[in-house]
């Protein structure tokens, strides 16, 4: 739903969660930054993965590589000659696409036009209508269904040829027009590297061109023999790492979806030959656990199996989140083989294998990794936690139900009035509670308005302070998503928040 997207952009933006680029100039495509609620927000998800795939897996560890690395690392990983995509410009708008996007976004029109078909024979028949014999059957949608199974194999057929003037072949055949202009009057297709280059010092051109990783991956592969020996680590055992990757993507929309710079959290396991299958299953099924622990809905998620494999792998899939533009890549799970590390001993004439006591013999290890975006996952917290409704006293608000162990601010201290010793009261009970948990202070407006400021940035619970509290020493917690309030000793408040917070 575009109107559910414009409307999570215009959130996070007027609470301090994501803010476009260098705002000020206008900003930059596809690079944003995170505010002061998205930046804890980010934090805290970072720490939910690294926690479960670090510290509660005795045979994980976590590295922090560098995001420069030596150029041959990714001649060796495939990136210089094969990380691209087939780009096309209109000769009259000057824009520029990317092929199989132009040629998929008329493949989507023509589906479009089979649901249009089904809807109305659907409503013509009523009780009746059988769907799947409509589409098997009716002329025009069979017409339909064959002229997309025709442009799929086609594309496929010059993406795997490389022969990629057979996509613009396709693209004038289907009488495809520049979006912007109409016009249909292209350049021929060629191929675009998505990898950001730099210069590394001051040397003579060329000789030391240097890129911004794509991928964070090959700083874990690179550094296998590193942690494998001083880690002493044992087959099968996994190494971790979050950090920024850089793509020149050239389709970026879909605010921090698809972006030129952004964070991956990965994780690489290294198991002996002939077991990746296996580990390949149990990733799969462990990721998927994950996310549904994490509470944004079960039903939110789905499996896409890969069919077509990149030429690394040998088993991929995708977990999915039902995002405001529909189910789309969240993480992806590959079975990597030994492509990697057999192509960096190849690369760098180092050994990268592993001793196995057991059978006596080194070999090369087999690798399975998960791979999520971060910021596809902070964009999927703020799907699933946003929230338009009605209270039981008639009011409305916009609320993020965020989950508790995720929140920027796991609660709020509100003085109900601005005198009478309840500002004092306060400050003295968030000194009480700030170390342990992020906390907001507010003391300005009406309850209710604050409590809808609270709401709005996702913070679960807001301790007030009124006049019984100077009596008894008790105050209210507010629960963010249902608006009740208990009433609660001070001295019980930090384990009570503590049992409410935590995962
Ligand atoms: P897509 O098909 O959406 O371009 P991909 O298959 O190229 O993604 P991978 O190379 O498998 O992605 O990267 C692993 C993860 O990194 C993805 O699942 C996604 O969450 C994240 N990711 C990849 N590209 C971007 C991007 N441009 N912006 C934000 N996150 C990204």
């Amino acid at each position: 739903d575009d109107n559910l997207l414009k409307k999570i952009v215009a959130h996070a933006k007027e609470y301090g969660f994501v803010f476009p680029s260098s705002e000020i100039y206008d900003g930059l495509g596809a690079a944003y930054d995170y505010g002061q609620n998205g930046a804890e927000l980010k934090n805290n998800i970072k720490s939910y993965w690294w926690k479960s795939m670090v510290q509660m897996n005795e045979n994980i560890v976590g590295i922090d590589a560098a995001i420069f690395m030596h150029p041959t690392t990714w001649k060796a990983s495939g990136h210089v000659d094969a990380f691209n995509d087939p780009l096309i410009d209109n000769k009259d708008s000057k824009k520029r696409y990317r092929a199989d996007v132009l040629i998929e976004e008329y493949i989507a029109k023509v589906e479009a036009k089979i649901n249009k078909e089904v809807e109305k024979a659907a409503k013509r028949f009523g009780d009746k209508f059988d769907k799947d014999q409509f589409v098997a059957t009716n002329d025009r949608v069979v017409r339909y269904t064959e002229e997309i199974d025709m442009i799929n194999s086609r594309m496929k057929a010059a993406i795997e040829s490389g022969n990629l003037n057979q996509l613009k072949a396709l693209i004038e055949e289907l009488g495809i027009a520049d979006p912007v202009s109409g016009s249909k009057n292209w350049t021929d297709v060629r191929q675009f590297n998505l990898m950001f280059s730099t210069e590394l010092g001051s040397l003579a051109e060329g000789a030391n061109k240097i890129y911004l990783r794509p991928e964070t991956a090959q700083g874990i592969f690179v550094n296998f023999l590193n942690v494998q020996k001083t880690g002493r680590m044992k087959l099968p055992f996994g190494i971790a790492q979050i950090g920024k990757a850089f793509r020149n993507e050239i389709i970026a929309r879909q605010f921090i979806f698809r972006m030129r710079e952004f964070e991956q959290m990965e994780m690489q396991f290294f198991v002996k030959p002939g077991e990746e299958m296996q580990w390949y299953e149990h990733w799969k099924e462990q990721r998927m656990k994950w996310h549904k622990v994490l509470g944004l809905g079960e039903e939110n998620y789905r499996y896409h199996d890969h069919l077509n494999l990149a030429h690394y792998a040998n088993a991929a899939c995708d977990i999915e989140f039902n995002f405001p533009m529909g189910f789309k890549e969240l993480e992806g799970i590959h079975s990597r083989t030994d492509f990697d590390l057999k192509a960096h001993e190849e690369y760098s004439g180092k050994k990268l294998q592993f001793f196995d006591h057991q059978e006596n013999k080194s070999y090369v290890p087999y690798v399975v990794e998960t791979s999520i975006g971060l910021d596809r996952l902070f964009l999927a917290v703020l799907t699933s936690a946003y929230t338009e409704e009605t209270l039981e006293d008639g009011s409305e608000r916009t609320v993020l139900k965020i989950p508790a162990a995720l929140a920027p601010s796991k609660v709020a201290v509100l003085p109900l009035l601005q005198k009478d010793g309840l500002p004092e009261k306060g400050r003295e009970i968030l000194d009480k509670i700030k170390y342990d948990f992020a906390c907001q202070y507010d003391e300005k407006d009406t309850i209710g308005k604050r409590y809808r400021r609270q709401d709005a940035i996702g913070t679960p619970y807001c301790i007030t302070i009124d006049h019984q509290t100077l009596e008894d020493n008790t105050v209210t917690l507010r629960d963010r998503d249902t608006a009740k309030q208990e009433r609660i000793d001070i001295s019980e408040l930090k384990s009570r928040i503590e049992e409410l917070v935590s995962l």
